[in-house]
């Protein structure tokens, strides 16, 4: 950012950045690279430029590609592998996501607008879960029951749920297919994917990776398209056994009753308005690092954004003005430059959004204490926001804003503090700063949230599962039950020996 508020591009780096990958791209349905009449053209929410073009699907490509899938499940090798030849091509992949780190990356910030330092760490956390999807593959397993009597055994058996549809946003295009789809292969179940229209890329690159290590034709088939053309077939389609769905909460909702019909299986990892507690005793230097952090990470576009701040009244003044002077450091720019932070939001529309609920947010009496405007460039560019004297009554204290901003509210106990947090209709995380162990676990205990971090934000790793309570999901994604939820459980019930009682007398 220059001293006038001004965003500078670098035309050159871009030039540079875009020579090193093909624009066009191609969809992958039953092992093969196939096109569309029309492309989707999607330009850098930067700089402006056109940085790739893909094939615009139509709601016949999903349907070849649910039919390859289901093809590929019922008379395909895939189902049937082995756990140590389905890790082995796990773990390839994530070699080859490793090896094109950088192509990746660079898709990925250019079409989001995402900086490239924070894209090569999600490449880098994408690999690592395909690794530990390998690991959990070979160690799925069912149960066996010795204990029924001397002639009955019970086992239950763990068989792949069969086609998975998956559907994901353009906040994190590689990381979130990758905290599915490995753990659906891993299961041996087979695949169609689709995208964000805006941010498809990566994942089409990713379907080039998996045919090079190895995965048969038709167990992961890649769809390009707009939500109403690609995505409703895949939730409604008899032929697709589960529906594994990140994206907003009113998307998901209707995804969610597409696939009611069908009775299929739904995974739903949806919205949050999620609240970062602070209490006196806190180490405010620490809490206000992650207060920054959790509002302006991925320019706010994150459905973990610690968008609400929640403030003891003794220190919520200053707790503020330390924080607007943070946020005036944060290095707003072109995605492109190694030390931005925050980078230009999705697009025009959502900018707009994202502004409309400020404005209405002031209109209802709330205070804008830093930012809430664009910054005078071509790209999509937000100042870094904070919005105080907020009240559960505005809108702002419920909505996923989904931006730069962050709104402020107080309590005095912790009671309050807690009917505070849970006052949204989202679950999905939230972070409590005390270093009073009392307070920090009875607090989070109390939280209707899936993950709660303890003077900690937004730490995530494999290991441990992820998912909203309330509207901010059904089910949860990664640990150690990740393959196991693309499984359906077989129960067999034996009988060893002669039969010693029977339903009927016998003469
Ligand atoms: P979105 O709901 O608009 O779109 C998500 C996907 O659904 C896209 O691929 C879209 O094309 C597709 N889609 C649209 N209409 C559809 C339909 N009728 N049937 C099937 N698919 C359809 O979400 P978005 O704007 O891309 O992403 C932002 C949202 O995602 C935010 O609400 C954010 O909180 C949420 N999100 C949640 C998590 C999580 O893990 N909980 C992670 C990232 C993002």
């Amino acid at each position: 950012m220059t001293a006038n508020g001004a965003i500078s591009l670098d035309t050159d780096n871009l030039e540079t950045a875009l020579a090193r990958f093909p624009r066009d791209r191609a969809m992958w349905i039953d092992g093969r690279e196939i096109a569309a009449e029309e492309t989707i053209e999607r330009r850098s929410p930067a700089h402006g430029a056109v940085v790739t073009r893909v094939p615009r699907g139509t709601s016949e490509h999903a349907l070849s590609a649910i039919a390859a899938a289901r093809r590929a499940f019922d008379t395909g090798s895939w189902p049937h592998e082995t756990a140590s030849t389905r890790s082995r091509v796990l773990l390839r992949v994530a070699d080859l996501i490793d090896r094109d780190r950088e192509l990746l990356a660079l898709m990925d910030c250019l079409e989001s607008g995402k900086p490239i330092a924070q894209a090569r760490g999600e490449i880098e956390g994408a690999a690592d879960i395909w690794r530990y999807a390998a690991a959990l593959a070979r160690e799925l397993s069912g149960e066996s029951y010795s204990n029924l009597g001397s002639d009955r055994l019970g086992f239950v058996l763990r068989e792949p749920i069969g086609v998975v549809s998956i559907i994901t946003p353009w906040n994190f295009p590689l990381l979130i297919v990758s905290q599915k789809l490995p753990f659906a292969l891993a299961a041996g179940c087979t695949c169609v994917v689709k995208p964000s229209e805006m941010t498809s890329a990566s994942t089409l690159h990713l379907g080039g990776l998996l045919a090079e290590a190895g995965l048969p034709e038709g167990v992961c088939n890649i769809v390009t398209g707009y939500g109403p053309e690609v995505g409703a077939p895949m939730t409604s389609d008899i032929r697709v056994d589960m529906v594994s769905f990140t994206g907003s909460t009113a998307v998901g909702r209707a995804a969610m009753a597409a696939a009611a019909a069908t009775l299929k299986k739904v995974s739903m990892e949806l919205g949050g308005k999620n609240p970062q507690l602070i209490f006196p005793d806190a180490d405010m230097d620490a809490a206000l690092d992650a207060a920054t952090f959790g509002a302006y990470f991925n320019a706010g576009e994150c459905c973990n954004a610690g968008s609400r701040l929640l403030l003891h009244a003794d220190i919520a003044e200053n707790f503020l003005a330390e924080l607007a002077k943070r946020a005036a450091s944060v290095k707003v720019g072109d995605p492109l430059d190694e030390d931005t932070r925050v980078g230009a939001l999705i697009s025009v529309d959502h900018l707009g959004k994202v502004e409309a609920h400020i404005r209405d947010a002031s209109a209802a009496g709330a205070e804008l204490r830093v930012g809430g405007a664009r910054l005078s460039s071509n790209g999509l560019f937000m100042a870094p926001t904070i919005v105080a004297g907020v009240t559960t009554s505005m809108a702002i204290s419920k909505a996923e804003v989904f931006g730069p901003v962050v709104v402020a509210l107080t309590f005095r106990t912790a009671q309050e503090a807690v009917e505070l947090a849970n006052a949204t209709d989202y679950g999905l995380s939230a972070s409590v700063w005390s270093r009073d162990i009392d307070t920090a676990i009875s607090v989070g205990r109390g939280v209707r949230a899936g993950t709660v971090w303890v003077n900690t934000f937004m730490d995530g790793t494999p290991e441990l599962p992820f998912g909203g309570y309330k509207q901010s999901g059904v089910g949860r994604e990664l640990g150690r039950n990740a393959v196991n939820d693309y499984t359906e459980e077989k129960t067999f019930h034996v009988h060893t020996g002669p039969r010693t009682s029977w339903w009927l007398p016998r003469g």
